[in-house]
């Protein structure tokens, strides 16, 4: 019986984050074993695990990842990675203790550079663990390599960071690893899980800077593929590592959207019109739900979820939450007409997790996906009842697709059903403050939480935050 296999998300926002309602990009993935594997680990992505709701079951536990994926040297994908390890890795034992455990190492994947990065701030913070790690680098032609020469183990250069080629203290040698003839790379790593393997292939997609996409696939039965791109406005050169099977799930970013003056009466940012925002995204390297949703369709993605969002568009964090949800609804219709292949595309937030069924109810033999309106999909509102969770249904009677937020969010949603093959996502608020309506603002339950993601998030400008004018990086 195949095993569990799911993503969940710790961090949503693009670049311009962390805001109060999403922290920077981080995602686990629960490969159907006793092995979390995690794309990208922004600054902060160690509290989002301390800080997962409890209706989040199972919990994430940190000792369960042993491996990190790294799409690329941006630092809202990367500044966490240092913290993380210091947290995962178990420390030396000091003094007089003897303590007995199994030493285990956790691998690290990704550009050229990220060997060099984890290795020096390792040693700038002095960190010493019993525990190991190895960082492996995907590399291409004229790239820059990172040797890994070691020295005594009480050598102090373990921790000198004026010698970049010598390992760290708690490092192992890693992969120098290249890619096929086409350009990709391919079962970089592997892991035998509870029923299947699962092996994990990369491919270069295009971004401001090198950048990855990672596709982590079932070697047996139910062969289930999850493809998880990092930041991009072309991520066409991974498509064939996106066939036999077609994926599972599909998470691409969509950092900027057009709006909808129905969702956003303000003006604020249904001024902008689609082409101008497309064009203010693809000039940073970025995209937009329209082209996530083509690329959903160009590779028969059975799920979409669009990831990366900028702090314009805020999480919603209560049921009552119109504003905000009103423009969710519309990034994700944006998506799904152009993937026109029903309305099953969600845009992410902070502790949505994602469980991939065994079998799709619209596959057929070949796996190729044909019609996605025929699972059922429900949701658990807040006050228990069953409600309709698909845009098909929650925006009928609406024919502007907007819909009161309860219909689209609740705790606890399921696919009607329940079974293993249906797409399950569980809806985690994190949040149960109340709602300033006439201030906008959300107010968290305890004093002096007021957040104001309403008034820095909605604002036109990309660049403005508290009054100030600075150049937003994502
Ligand atoms: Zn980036
Ligand atoms: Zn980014």
């Amino acid at each position: 019986m195949p095993s569990n296999m799911s993503v969940t998300f710790l961090g949503t926002s693009s670049g311009g984050g962390p805001t109060e309602s999403r922290n920077c990009s981080s995602l686990v993935c629960d490969m159907a074993s006793d092995s979390l594997w995690m794309v990208d680990c922004a600054e902060g992505t160690t509290r989002q695990f301390a800080l997962q709701p409890h209706s989040l079951q199972p919990r994430l536990s940190i000792q369960k990842v042993n491996k990190i994926f790294i799409t690329h040297m941006h630092a809202d994908h990367l500044m966490g990675v240092v913290p993380f390890l210091r947290n995962l890795l178990f420390p030396p034992p000091t003094g007089e203790t003897t303590v007995y455990y199994t030493k285990r190492t956790v691998d690290l994947y990704g550009p050229p550079g990220l060997r060099l990065f984890v290795r020096q701030n390792m040693k700038m913070t002095i960190t010493r663990t019993s525990d190991t790690y190895r960082v492996h680098e995907l590399l291409n032609t004229g790239d820059v390599l990172t040797p890994c020469n070691s020295v005594p183990k009480d050598d102090m250069a373990q921790m000198d960071a004026s010698q970049p080629n010598v390992m760290h203290y708690s490092e192992l040698a890693g992969s120098d690893i290249h890619p096929d003839e086409d350009g990709l790379w391919r079962n970089i790593t592997a892991h035998q899980g509870q029923s299947s393997g699962v092996v994990a292939d990369a491919g270069p997609i295009l971004h401001r800077d090198p950048c990855f996409g990672y596709v982590f696939t079932e070697t047996q039965y139910p062969t289930r593929k999850i493809v998880v791109l990092g930041d991009t406005y072309d991520p066409s050169a991974i498509i064939p590592l996106c066939s036999n099977p077609s994926p599972s799930l599909l998470v691409h970013e969509a950092t900027d959207s057009h709006v909808s003056e129905h969702a956003d009466p303000s003006g604020k940012l249904s001024r902008r019109t689609p082409v101008e925002v497309q064009q203010k995204a693809l000039a940073r390297g970025h995209s937009v739900p329209e082209m996530a949703g083509d690329f959903a369709k160009k590779i028969g993605a059975k799920m979409l979820i669009l990831n990366h969002i900028s702090p314009r568009f805020p999480a919603t964090r209560h049921p009552k939450d119109f504003a905000r949800q009103n423009i969710i609804n519309d990034i994700e219709k944006n998506a799904n007409e152009a993937w026109g292949f029903g309305k099953r595309c969600k845009a992410a937030y902070d502790y949505l997790r994602v469980k991939i069924p065994v079998q799709f109810e619209d596959q057929t033999q070949d796996g190729t996906a044909t019609d996605m309106q025929a699972a059922q999909p429900t949701t658990t509102s807040l006050s228990g009842a069953p409600v309709d969770v698909s845009g098909a249904h929650a925006s009928a009677g609406n024919s502007s697709g907007h819909q009161h937020p309860q219909r689209g969010r609740g705790r606890g949603s399921h696919w009607r059903g329940g079974s293993s093959r249906d797409i399950e996502m569980l809806d985690t608020p994190r949040y149960r403050g109340g709602y300033s309506g006439s201030r906008g603002q959300w107010r968290g339950r305890g004093r002096g939480r007021v957040a104001t993601e309403d008034a820095r998030g909605m604002s036109d400008s990309d660049n403005t935050r508290g009054g100030g004018k600075r150049q937003r990086t994502f």
